[in-house]
């Protein structure tokens, strides 16, 4: 994780599969100020990350208006796990 983020870190800009991976805590804004910004310049300029970011949010944001009981911490991951996997690229 760390070679990671010192990658991030050194070019000042995340890449599709590092924006995707940061997507999550980038929405809960969770990030580093340096991340947060690696991950904002690549949105600027990357339709279908932008894209992603807006499909997990609104995912996020559905899971929250949901009753804590029935949306166990497991659900959610599950949801992320399938969410991160599911690359467009790879599906044509
Ligand atoms: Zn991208």
């Amino acid at each position: 994780m760390t070679s990671f983020f010192r990658r991030l870190f050194n070019r000042g800009e995340a890449d599709c599969a590092e924006t995707r991976e940061l997507a999550s805590d980038y929405l809960d804004d969770d990030l580093a100020p340096s991340r947060r910004t690696a991950v904002q310049s690549h949105l600027d300029k990357c339709g279908p990350c932008r894209a992603f970011v807006e499909a997990l949010s609104t995912t996020i944001g559905l899971l929250g208006r949901l009753p804590r009981a029935s949306v166990p911490a497991s659900f959610r991951q599950t949801v992320m796990n399938r969410i991160k996997t599911d690359d467009p690229r790879k599906s044509g």
